[in-house]
């Protein structure tokens, strides 16, 4: 193809584009104009040619486009690819349009081009909610980019009026030196502005930046994008800065304001909505920097979990508002007692969490942790009624080599263990028990091998009459034949078999055999009574089930079967457990409670449950007969068991001592290594047939 094919190809490309193209020299001049730019504006490209592109829009703007273009021409590139302004036609009518700007350069010319598109619809839809004026007002404030020119001899700056619309200035009304103009800069940015402007008159160097400015009127800060340009003379000394503004204040507002909503999105993400305080997401995270610090730092930082006994019980007793106010002051008093670098979080129902950083030793952690303990549990006071709620907490310490995660694991080991001693407990996490820990996945597996081989039996510990020495019961406790380690205890894997469910297991095969023993037993002593120990982990609709068939299957009167639940598992019943409780009392089965006094010792429950029997704890019979205090206790328990109707039984009974004083104290039943340890069940039945006499006679 030919050049000036080419050409006429080109020439008819403009002509017949939608858009109106208008090319405009440096100095404003219209050059090129297309047949859609004579539609839109409705003058002919004979009488545009050679016009001045201000004519385009309404006089009042027609300075920002000299300006405009200008500033364009200096600084060689468009600074918005985009504007948006008014236009106007040959017969006055004002309308929206968006231009597309870009520069052409020739070797003794620049060229300033643009493609006009009418954006009537979107404004439309726009005066839907906005009225006509505004809508107008609001276009030119878009179109409005201010410009600005200073002469460096004669310290000489001129202004458009968008420029001076953006300062607060009525047109003409501004600064005229550099000084004056510096003024209006926000001091906190002059000084920015001020060396820009040094390395300009310095290195000719262009610069764009964003600058506070306060206005003239208001006296309100705004925010300005500025690009500046530095021109020199034929000599290459500069001698004048040109540059063009935008206000950008409502964008940068909004972009806060957006960042904003972004931090309080992730607030919420990683905060516990009740206390305010750190959820667990969130303590990972500062564990794994405050690990990370240690590591670095050669110290340890300590993870301690804290859960307050019993809070469930307060929580189904007073309510879910007044357990909330307990949560909300336990952690107001955990961020009081925290110092700036720990982190005090909530990572479940009443499970609270302090990272401490920079401990020196284990003593240390564990003073802290009892410090703690002790601000915890001090009274909460909510409504008209006071509250102690104990805490046990867990420890684990990290120094850095251990994954954030397994800190908390070794730390819910610890409370594990702290809570099976008896609550209000502070638990250190060690190697020794991280070998025990993992010990227990042995133990697992080796208990539902257990299970289905028959190495779970109980043993059998007979229960006396005080007074008679004549035996009444057993109780039946579970014991495991290890084909390796031997015998092993209840303690030693019934937590394993609570944690991993198999409890239940565990539970039914006891009671089974010991239902079995019972009636083979009965059929020689009839009134025997056949106690089993029931873990709160075991009480479901299961083994409702499973002990109304067992009365059944093997024709056992219901009220020698007797049933001992722990009083510190009584505390934590929820509703379902108590009316399986309910169901099991329904059938005629004996309820009792086991290590009575080392719970909470509250009365409620005696009234809550149908409750048929106490067991004194061993802690109180050890004491026997010496201590005044344990006598005291065991003799109000006895009076207790008798005006309430209920058997009371001595447990852990060692010596002809105790029992004698027993018998004094006023206690019905006993049960300990002096009577009988607890025996395979063939070695009871001699003891039973043999009988009562081998039992020691006290005298
Ligand atoms: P417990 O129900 O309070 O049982 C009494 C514990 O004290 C038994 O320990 C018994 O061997 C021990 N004992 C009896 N007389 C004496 C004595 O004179 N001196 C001392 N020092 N101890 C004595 P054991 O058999 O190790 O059982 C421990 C606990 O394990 C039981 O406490 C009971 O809570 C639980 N347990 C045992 N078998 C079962 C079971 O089948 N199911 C459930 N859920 N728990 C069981
Ligand atoms: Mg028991
Ligand atoms: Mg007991």
């Amino acid at each position: 193809m030919q050049p000036h094919d080419l050409n006429s190809l080109f020439s008819n490309l403009l002509h017949q584009a939608a858009d109106a193209v208008i090319v405009v020299d440096a100095r404003g001049r219209i050059v090129l104009w297309n047949a859609a730019a004579t539609t839109m504006f409705g003058y002919p490209e004979s009488l545009a040619l050679d016009a001045d592109a201000s004519r385009l829009v309404p006089e009042r703007l027609s300075m920002d486009v000299e300006r405009g273009i200008a500033a364009i021409v200096a600084i060689g590139t468009p600074p918005v690819s985009h504007v948006t302004l008014i236009a106007r036609a040959a017969d006055g009518r004002e309308f929206p349009v968006e231009a597309a700007l870009s520069v052409a350069r020739s070797e003794d010319a620049t060229y300033v081009a643009a493609i006009v598109r009418r954006v009537g619809e979107r404004f439309r839809k726009l005066a839907h909610l906005r009225e006509n004026e505004r809508l107008l007002r609001d276009a030119e404030a878009l179109a409005g980019m201010g410009s600005f020119e200073w002469t460096v001899g004669s310290d000489e700056i001129t202004w458009s009026d968008q420029l001076a619309r953006i300062y607060g200035y009525e047109p003409g009304a501004h600064p005229k030196t550099l000084a004056a103009f510096l003024e209006r800069v926000h001091p906190d940015d002059r000084e920015a502005v001020q060396k820009q402007i040094g390395r300009a008159l310095d290195e000719g160097s262009s610069w764009s930046m964003e600058e506070r400015i306060i206005r003239a009127d208001t006296g309100e800060a705004r925010v300005l994008a500025s690009q500046v340009k530095a021109l020199r003379d034929t000599q290459g000394n500069v001698v004048r800065l040109c540059g063009i503004c935008h206000d950008v204040t409502e964008q940068r507002h909004a972009q806060e304001a957006l960042a904003a909503a972004e931090a309080r999105v992730r607030h919420t993400a990683l905060h516990d909505p009740l206390t305010g305080l750190p959820n667990r997401d969130l303590v990972l995270d500062r564990l794994s920097g405050a690990l990370g610090r240690a590591s670095r730092g050669h110290t340890a930082a300590a993870v301690l979990l804290i859960d307050l006994d019993n809070f469930k019980i307060i929580n189904d007793t007073i309510g879910h508002l007044a357990g909330d106010e307990i949560l909300r002051t336990m952690a107001r008093r955990l961020q009081g007692a925290s110092r700036t670098s720990d982190t005090a979080a909530r990572i479940g129902g009443d499970e609270f969490v302090m990272i401490c950083e920079g401990v020196a030793n284990d003593g240390e952690t564990v003073a802290l942790a009892q410090r703690l303990a002790a601000i915890l549990a001090a009274p909460v006071v909510v409504g008209a009624q006071e509250f102690i709620t104990t805490v046990s907490v867990g420890i684990a310490i990290g120094r850095g080599k251990e994954p954030p995660e397994q800190l908390l694991r070794d730390a819910d080991l610890a409370l594990y263990r702290a809570k099976q001693q008896g609550k209000n407990t502070i638990e250190l996490f060690d190697e020794l028990f991280r070998r025990n820990a993992l010990d227990r996945v042995e133990v697992e597996r080796d208990l539902r091998r257990a299970l289905s081989n028959g190495e779970i039996e109980p043993y059998y510990q007979p229960i006396v009459a005080v007074e008679t020495s004549n035996i009444v019961g057993y109780e039946a406790l579970a014991r495991w034949h290890h084909p390796e380690r031997g015998l092993i205890l209840p303690n030693d894997f019934l937590p394993i078999a609570e944690e991993t469910h198999l409890i239940g297991a565990v539970g039914a095969t006891v009671l089974r055999a010991a239902c079995r023993q019972l009636a083979q037993w009965q059929q020689k002593h009839p009134r025997l009574t056949m106690a089993v120990n029931l873990s709160l982990r075991q009480l479901d609709g299961a083994f409702v089930h499973t002990v109304a068939e067992l009365l059944h299957e093997f024709n056992i009167a219901p009220a020698t079967l007797h049933v001992e639940v722990t009083e510190s598992v009584l505390l934590d019943l929820q509703k379902s457990a108590v009316s399986h409780l309910n169901d099991i009392a329904g059938m005629g089965v004996r309820l009792g409670i086991d290590d009575f006094g080392t719970g909470y010792s509250s009365l409620l429950y005696l009234k809550r449950f149908p409750v048929r029997f106490l067991k004194i704890d061993r802690s109180f019979v050890n004491g026997l007969p010496d201590n005044q205090e344990d006598c005291a206790i065991v003799r109000a328990v006895a009076q207790l068991g008798t005006s309430l109707e209920l058997t009371t039984i001595a447990e852990g009974v060692e010596t002809a001592e105790q029992l004698r004083m027993l018998r004094q104290l006023g206690c019905r039943h006993a049960q300990g290594y002096y009577i009988s340890r607890p025996l395979p069940a063939r070695d009871c039945t001699n003891a039973l047939d043999t009988t009562v006499e081998k039992v020691p006679v006290t005298d």
